[in-house]
């Protein structure tokens, strides 16, 4: 029973069909074998939904990839943009400009203390790049820590720095990045059980790759304080608390990616601030401005900024903080504030999504576990509960088609289904799309 709910766009399956005969010939995708790819063509969305041309519209538990935050259409941020639009469209980092002072005031406010400078990228692997050079200039030291459990971005420096499996076909990548595992309590490199004993043995095993590489040479340690793209992982007690104290015992820089956990995802602004640490770079992009125009930057400590009060910093980019893009961006933080944004995310995990897919995991035991907060959550599917084995490719894809199929759109990752909705979801379209994923379960397992 496929649900359909109106679009406010007429159904024109012949320009979906002109869409994708100009995309297979002209677009090349990402991270896609282009012969086998062939993307639905999107005709609008509102909220947490959206529509394609054929009459179709989905409950949207992908927020694109993981960035519109805001949802799709807010009135409020067309109109900001349209505005700023009209005034001047771009202003290069020579020039000072309204939209960008305005931009890094809101989220340097929303930073802990001290940290009152923003650099503006267009994104956030551009973000990772600097970050890790600004650690590198200011500490004058040159290796990079990253977990295996990561994804940082896909330049050469971000991509080196990712720990998965695309790291590999551009490696050797960058020299003096080494990979560290971090908690995962669910499939533990340390043969833990319980999240202290996680805590505790991920922090040994940082403690002992630090001294290993020689912490005089180690200029940062970076990591995503809940792990997106590799399995939505919340840290353990006391895990990032230690990181902090590793890092502060020997002089090595705090690199918090926030890229997809920061601006409402977590339910707060950074998601750091749950467990009170104060990192020393914070690189962010996504939520800023959800994406309506391509924004990211980094955040950055007093102590790491005074390094370029007389020395000049080495990196720069002709859109850094360009118009439109911190225009919406300020307008976006603004429209969060004002309506209550972060706070639904929040609500909503604890009061909507985490209990609904809790009841979920009693009852379908193709689920291994379910984990998240706020509007970040994943269900691992497993094909065996006792020994953990992941679901394999084709019944996922079954799932996926599925919940697709019930008007709900969900983002798979190899063995996982990640549901991040926009932070705008409201309490009853996140019990209806859960209640699809539970009719798909049923049916296609
Ligand atoms: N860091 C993290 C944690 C991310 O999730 C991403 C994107 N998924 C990036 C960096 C890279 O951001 P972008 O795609 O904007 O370059």
């Amino acid at each position: 029973t496929q649900t359909q709910p109106q679009s406010t766009t007429p159904a024109d399956p012949a320009k979906a069909a002109a869409i994708r005969e100009l995309s297979r010939e002209h677009v090349f995708v990402s991270w896609s074998a282009q012969a086998k790819v062939d993307p639905l063509p999107l005709a609008g969305g509102l909220g947490a939904r959206f529509w394609d041309y054929e009459g179709n519209s989905y409950l949207d538990f992908t927020s694109q990839l993981v960035n519109v935050n805001i949802g799709y259409q807010h009135p409020r941020l067309v109109a900001a943009v349209q505005e700023a639009a009209g005034r001047l469209m771009t202003v290069g980092p020579n020039f000072a400009n309204e939209g960008r002072a305005e931009a890094a005031r809101l989220i340097s406010e929303r930073a802990p203390e001290r940290m009152r400078k923003v650099f503006f990228t267009n994104g956030g692997a551009e973000a990772v790049e600097n970050a890790i050079r600004m650690a590198r200039a200011h500490t004058g030291r040159h290796k990079v820590l990253a977990s295996y459990r990561s994804y940082h971005g896909a330049t050469s420096g971000a991509l080196s720095l990712t720990g998965e499996a695309r790291r590999w076909g551009t490696e050797p990548g960058l020299p003096g990045i080494v990979h560290f595992w971090g908690p995962y309590l669910y499939r533990s490199t340390f043969h833990a059980t319980t999240p202290e004993e996680e805590s505790e043995r991920a922090l040994a095993h940082l403690r002992q790759t630090v001294l290993a590489e020689n912490p005089q040479n180690v200029a940062a340690i970076i990591l995503e304080p809940v792990v997106g793209t590799n399995g939505i992982l919340v840290p353990p007690p006391g895990y990032l608390e230690g990181v902090r104290a590793l890092c502060d015992e020997f002089g090595i820089m705090f690199i918090a990616d926030e890229v997809m956990a920061g601006f409402g995802r977590t339910g707060k602004w950074f998601a750091f601030s749950r467990w009170g640490v104060r990192p020393d770079l914070i690189t962010f992009a996504k939520g800023v401005n959800s994406g309506y125009v391509p924004l990211g930057g980094v955040v950055i400590s007093d102590e790491v900024g005074a390094s370029f009060e007389e020395t000049p910093y080495v990196g720069g980019l002709t859109y850094s903080g360009h118009a439109l893009a911190t225009a919406s961006a300020a307008a976006a933080i603004t429209i969060m504030e004002d309506e209550g944004i972060v706070d639904n995310a929040e609500q909503l995990g604890s009061d909507v999504i985490g209990p609904a897919l809790a009841e979920l995991a009693d009852k379908h035991a193709a689920i291994g576990e379910v984990r998240g907060l706020g509007v970040f959550w994943a269900v691992e599917l497993v094909a065996d509960r006792q020994t953990r084995e992941p679901l394999g490719a084709e019944k996922v894809a079954a799932v996926v088609q599925a919940c697709k199929e019930r008007g709900m759109w969900p983002s798979p990752v190899s063995n996982r289904l990640h549901l991040v909705p926009p932070c705008v979801m409201t309490a009853e379209e996140a019990r209806e799309g859960i209640a699809a994923l539970d009719e798909a379960l049923s049916a296609a397992l």
